[in-house]
């Protein structure tokens, strides 16, 4: 295999999370093309670049003269095999849907040129499930970021049993030069590290809550104090969203999980129902901005 060297890359789906990935590696001096499914959409994310732009200056001091680089380094294309001509690396960020995904890839495999590297930053997928899709098993593997990726900065990087060790290690090299802590994974492992800690976490907390052991403020308070930790299972929720959670839960209620359905119940009918759906309605477990948690006397 050649030396693999990246500097064109095409981010495919301008949504929550693809706008942020391509923002955050046109910020990082890579030309990047983003692909969506309509103009509209790839509209949405020129409007999407000026926000971050603006929380790019207010959280990691970016300059004016940075942000505005950046956005002048990332073109738009509704046309896969146009955005896809130049790609050393395609970084897909599609919906969440196994049958989505694999039409996808075989699009894909027909029109991005050989050489190109395919990455998906699926959060509960596994890449050996597309690998025979994208045509080139040995160049795919997959990169999952965090939402708030200039701040939460993660990179967990995991290939399925035949990617190449080479393009395993250019992808981590990559992942560092647009800002990365670089997570490498040694297997396949649903949810990778971070979900594979955090699902049983909250799954634990919302136990003792929603069984009447405690209630979310203590539990946080708990977590908390005897941890050190800046927030606690409860405040992480919100984080997520309420609606999220509730879809996780739903699928293993759907399995029979009978804490599962406690779970859905509670959130549907004191959450969801009245709109507390964490911090992107500002309820949620707790009132934002300001919750009690960042307050000096939560602990007291
Ligand atoms: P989203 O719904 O916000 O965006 C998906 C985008 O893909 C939309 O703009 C849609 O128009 C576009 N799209 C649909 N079909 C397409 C196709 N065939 N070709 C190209 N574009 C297409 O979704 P999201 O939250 O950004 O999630 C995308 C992926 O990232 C998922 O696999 C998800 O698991 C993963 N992810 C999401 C988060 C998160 O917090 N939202 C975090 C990490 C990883």
């Amino acid at each position: 295999m050649d030396t693999i060297n990246i500097k064109n890359v095409t981010v495919c789906g301008a949504g929550v999370l693809g706008g942020q990935i391509a923002f955050q590696t046109a910020f990082h001096r890579f030309n990047v093309t983003i692909y969506d499914i309509s103009n509209e959409i790839l509209e949405k994310a020129t409007i999407k670049f000026k926000l971050l732009s603006k929380t790019y200056k207010k959280d990691i001091s970016a300059t004016q003269k940075e942000v505005d680089a950046a956005i002048a380094r990332i073109k738009f294309s509704t046309n896969l095999k146009e955005a896809t001509k130049d790609a050393d690396l395609v970084i897909e960020a599609i919906p969440e849907n196994i049958r989505v995904k694999k039409e996808f890839y075989i699009q894909l495999a027909k029109v991005a040129p050989l050489k190109s590297i395919f990455c998906t930053n699926s959060s509960t997928l596994l890449p050996s499930m597309f690998a025979q899709e994208t045509g080139r098993p040995e160049r795919f593997l997959a990169l999952h970021f965090s939402n708030l990726i200039w701040k939460h900065n993660t990179a967990e990087i995991m290939g399925h049993p035949t990617t190449s060790p080479k393009v395993f290690e250019a992808i981590v090299d990559f992942s560092k030069a647009i800002g990365m802590v670089a997570l490498p994974i040694h297997k396949e492992q649903s949810g990778y590290i971070l979900n594979s800690l955090l699902a049983p976490f909250l799954r634990s907390a919302l136990h003792l809550y929603v069984n009447n052991i405690s209630d979310p403020e203590t539990i946080d308070k708990t977590w908390i104090k005897a941890s050190g930790s800046p927030m606690g299972p409860f405040g992480i929720c919100d984080v997520v969203g309420i609606t999220t959670i509730c879809n996780i839960n739903k699928i293993l209620a759907d399995t029979g999980d009978e804490l599962s359905k406690m779970i859905v119940k509670e959130l549907q009918e004191n959450f969801i129902s009245k709109g507390k759906l964490g911090i992107p309605t500002g309820k949620g477990f707790y009132n934002y901005p300001n919750p009690a948690y960042e307050q000096e006397d939560f602990l007291k």
